[in-house]
């Protein structure tokens, strides 16, 4: 069988290789680290050294196809792989999420709606854009943030310097979203440019982190999911996109506003292995491979997915009838890092 490369070792990765290889292809992990928990399901496994050219050359040597599961990685060596062997989604989407300035105005420009925003680049610009967008708001770092890491709440002014100082620049300041729920839309879209949807999960955060995602999601979410989902099929056809792609949307009094897009496989998405006819990871592997989606039917009435974080319990889903327990084998449980998740599907 051909082999997929995909450029990153977490959880996405692990989960990706599974499908992969019901589906007779082999996976090539290249990641920073040996003992990445992509190693279990992967075929082969090399150290990334993204700046190495040698290395580079021999994955790509090795690929038949490259994808990617994280999107805090240089552009570059992105784009030099693009040169050698297809890489999907191409390198643009990567270029465009990884960079919440570079987002904001591609979604502005094919008329979506984000939060207020503004370029921060120093203390002054940020009291500039405090007085124009008001308290409370979001402080974010352009890139690299994710599980809410590198943002914090600007609550009232007289806040500015000391989150300047934790936070620094370059950022972009949002204005805080009153908003009745969290969803995200989950397309994959084919290399012939048709897209399957599923079904918008609801998803709570604490403390910025993904809790839990369900389907079917409440009235309030489904009445703004058209608009939603027709924001992201604009997205992914501006970008020719092939793959999976993730949009995070506040359910707003206003309607749906855009928070961020992920141009990979995304973890409110997790509930499709069991929940849905094709999960995620296969409708990924068959977007890049070329070959036709499957259906996203629900398998179920309702499926709850929820993540297990730090020390939440991991064992008693194994006694609990129908609970899908998933464990990412990343060893010792540390607060706020995603150990696992549980799906339950109820017929
Ligand atoms: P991840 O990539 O893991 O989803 P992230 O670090 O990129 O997370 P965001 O999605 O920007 O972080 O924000 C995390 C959470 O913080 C959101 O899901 C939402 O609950 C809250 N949040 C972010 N931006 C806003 C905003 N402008 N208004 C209100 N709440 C917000
Ligand atoms: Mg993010
Ligand atoms: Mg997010």
């Amino acid at each position: 069988g051909a082999t997929i490369g995909i450029l990153g070792g977490g959880q996405l990765g692990r989960m990706l290789g599974v499908a992969a290889a019901q589906l007779g292809y082999r996976t090539h992990v290249l990641a920073p680290d040996r003992q990445s928990v992509a190693a279990q399901t992967a075929s082969a496994l090399t150290r990334a050294d993204y700046h190495n050219k040698v290395v580079l050359a021999d994955f790509a040597a090795s690929c038949d196809v490259v994808t990617y599961e994280f999107e805090n990685i240089d552009i570059g060596p992105v784009q030099w792989l693009a040169d050698r062997v297809p890489v999907h989604p191409h390198p643009r989407a990567l270029a465009v999420a990884q960079d919440r300035i570079a987002e904001k105005r591609f979604v502005d420009g094919i008329g979506g709606r984000p939060a207020p925003w503004s370029a921060i680049d120093s203390e002054a610009d940020l009291h500039a854009a405090l007085a124009r967008i008001g308290t409370p708001a979001i402080l974010k770092s352009t890139r690299f943030g994710y599980d809410g890491k590198g943002q914090a709440v600007i609550a009232g002014p007289d806040e500015a310097a000391s989150v300047w100082e934790a936070i620094g620049g370059p950022a972009v300041l949002e204005g805080f979203i009153t908003f009745d729920h969290e969803f995200s839309i989950l397309i994959a879209r084919g290399q012939d440019g048709v897209s399957v949807r599923y079904d918008p999960p609801h998803n709570v955060h604490r403390d910025a982190i993904l809790r839990t995602s369900t389907v079917p999601a409440p009235p309030a979410v489904l009445a703004q999911a058209e608009e939603a989902t027709a924001l992201a099929c604009r997205i992914a056809d501006a970008l020719d996109y092939v793959g999976v792609l993730a949009c995070e949307f506040f359910a707003t009094a206003d309607g749906p506003v855009f928070n961020e897009m992920a141009p990979r496989v995304h973890n409110s998405g997790h509930w499709t292995i069991e929940g849905a006819e094709t999960s995620q990871f296969e409708n990924h592997v068959r977007a890049i491979c070329g070959l036709p989606l499957g259906p996203t039917t629900l398998t179920g009435r309702r499926v709850t997915m929820d993540n297990l974080i730090g020390d939440d319990d991991a064992v008693a889903p194994l006694s609990e009838p129908g609970a899908h327990l998933h464990l990412y084998g990343k060893g010792e449980p540390r607060p706020g890092r995603k150990m696992g998740h549980v799906t339950r599907v109820t017929r």
